[in-house]
């Protein structure tokens, strides 16, 4: 469908009259930015021009500049490897977790927080303490203000208002019963089987692999637990940090998504104040960008890695340098993937079983930043927070990239990042639609709590990640391809949030740091 293949009614219905389909108005500013879909589809391609060039060396080459990617590089570097070359295809190291700029202002391209790290996570604890951002007073952690997320934290637009929370208030006394439930079987679940974060640090038992081996909606049917409201924001959890549903992803998913971190807390319950996050107008780019500096000329940005060949002395890697179009070749001691495991399979000329057996779905997602020319006007409740959902809908909501900016005058205009994690049915829609038929679907979606927002907009930049993060599918947590791809040592080693089976930045830290323990050198 392109841009103007909407009805007109609809288009006028959605306050879209600014959105390029008029004669008389201006057309919508944006497009996309930060991915190229086109270089992560090239082949593995022997026809490249200068397939034959000169041979540049390394130690310990790393594919990939994610989290993972970086982190294994700091590791490393810290023992004493300084001889290191890191490959991304992208023109900005980061991965999922990097920023991007809107008329000059900062702001997310996709991750965009990070819960305060907990006692396992303690190479996160870490690098919080070296980057500042906490410090030990009297035996407690301090964290820096500036950093956390500023009140107020979030919002949900329910029966007609905006709402404190996420969490949407319960319906009478059989539901609030069913929220308690499910805090006590979180908190059963911490007891008797353990999570953590990073999820390895926990251990895997029967009870773990029993969890694993069902959906988590199969789980909460069993349990008895189908109030809709409770429903809808278990279902809004997993969608936000899975990218799909609880009718898709494990129960032990939906489990640890609580009960590693923050447990789950029924309206009511004393300990329900949630902790803040730590957030930047660039989201986590603000990390990666910090992880990326002191690798500097280490950083070969722009280069598609189509081919690693483990030889009997070490790895030969073939490149396309996105700049000149021209093949790069590489040989090394050893090569780190930091690319999720699919790429990998792809990319190494001998795949270990494990990597060729490994079944591991990716959910697309989608992130909008869109300037508004002037405020939006406020809706009756709750005042405008960082992160704003609407309960009912599909769509993650958006957060407020200028809510941590700390100059209160005059007042910014809000620059919104809407996060929509995609059906994995709609990836050939997300490569193949324009970006305006992308744009009416997130101005369409912020209409239904903004009506002025379309009026309002002055451009809209949106990015895509056709598989931007593992979905935790039951089994796949407790497979035996991801305990092999996670023990694998030698020459070719694993670096990437895909080895937890899941995506967010404490598992793709810690799975970086310890691939390079399993490197031979
Ligand atoms: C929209 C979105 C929002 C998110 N929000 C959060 C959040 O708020 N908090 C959180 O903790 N996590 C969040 N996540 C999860 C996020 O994925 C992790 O936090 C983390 O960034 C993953 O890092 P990684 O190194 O494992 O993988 P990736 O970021 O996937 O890194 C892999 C790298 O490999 C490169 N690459 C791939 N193929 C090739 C090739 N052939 N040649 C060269 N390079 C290649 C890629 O360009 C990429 O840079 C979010 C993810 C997305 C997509």
């Amino acid at each position: 469908m392109g841009s103007c293949a909407l009805k007109r009614r609809e288009l006028l219905l959605a306050g879209l009259a600014n959105a390029g389909c008029t004669p008389d108005a201006a057309p919508l500013q944006g497009g996309w930015v930060g991915t190229h879909p086109e270089r992560g589809h090239r082949l593995r391609g022997s026809e490249l021009a200068g397939a034959d060039g000169p041979l540049r060396k390394a130690g310990v080459l790393i594919v990939g500049t994610g989290i993972a990617g970086l982190a294994c590089a700091r590791a490393l570097v810290r023992r004493g490897v300084d001889d290191i070359a890191l490959l991304d295809l992208e023109d900005q190291a980061g991965g999922n977790s990097r920023g991007h700029s809107l008329a000059g202002s900062a702001c997310p391209l996709g991750a965009h927080y990070l819960p305060l790290p907990g006692a396992e996570a303690r190479e996160v604890g870490e690098l919080m303490h070296e980057l500042g951002l906490a410090r030990e007073q009297l035996g407690r952690t301090v964290w820096d203000e500036r950093h956390l997320c500023h009140s107020p934290q979030e919002r949900l637009f329910i029966d007609g208002e905006w709402r404190d929370g996420l969490l949407p208030p319960p319906q009478g006394a059989a539901a609030l019963a069913q929220y308690r439930r499910f805090s006590a079987q979180v908190a059963r679940a911490q007891r008797e089987l353990g999570f953590a974060m990073p999820s390895h640090r926990a251990g895997w038992t029967a009870g773990h692999a029993a969890l694993d081996g069902q959906t988590f909606a199969g789980w909460l049917d069993r349990e008895g637990l189908d109030d809709t409201r409770l429903r809808w924001y278990l279902d809004y959890c997993c969608r936000d940090d899975f990218g799909a549903g609880a009718d898709t992803v494990s129960a032990w998913a939906g489990l640890h998504y609580f009960a590693s971190r923050h447990g789950f807390h029924a309206p009511g319950d004393e300990a329900g104040e949630r902790e803040p996050v730590l957030t930047w107008a660039q989201g986590n780019g603000w990390l990666s960008a910090r992880l990326a500096a002191p690798l500097r000329e280490r950083i070969h940005l722009g280069r598609t890695v189509l081919r690693v060949t483990e030889q009997r002395e070490g790895v030969e890697l073939l490149a396309r340098n996105e700049g000149s179009g021209m093949a790069e070749r590489w040989s090394a001691r050893a090569v780190v993937m930091a690319t999720p495991l699919f790429v990998a399979a792809r990319l190494l000329a001998s795949p270990p079983d494990a990597l060729r057996a490994l079944s591991q779905a990716h959910a697309p997602w989608l992130t909008a930043n869109l300037l508004l020319r002037e405020p939006l006007l406020n809706r009756p409740g709750a005042p405008p927070s960082w992160d704003n959902v609407r309960y009912g809908s599909t769509a993650l909501g958006y957060v407020n990239a200028r809510h941590q900016a700390l100059d209160p005058t005059p007042p910014p205009t809000p620059l919104l990042t809407a996060y929509f994690a995609l059906p994995t049915a709609s990836r050939g829609d997300l490569l193949a639609q324009p970006w305006q038929h992308w744009a009416q679907v997130v101005t369409a979606e912020l209409a239904a709590t903004h009506p002025d927002l379309p009026a309002k907009l002055a451009r809209i930049d949106l990015c895509r990640f056709g598989h931007a993060m593992s979905i935790p599918t039951p089994g796949l947590r407790g497979s035996a391809e991801l305990a092999a791809l996670n023990a694998q040592r030698g020459r070719v080693v694993f670096a990437h949030s895909d080895l937890a089976g899941y995506s967010v930045f404490e598992e793709a830290y810690t799975a970086g740091i310890e691939a390079s323990a399993r490197l031979s050198l």
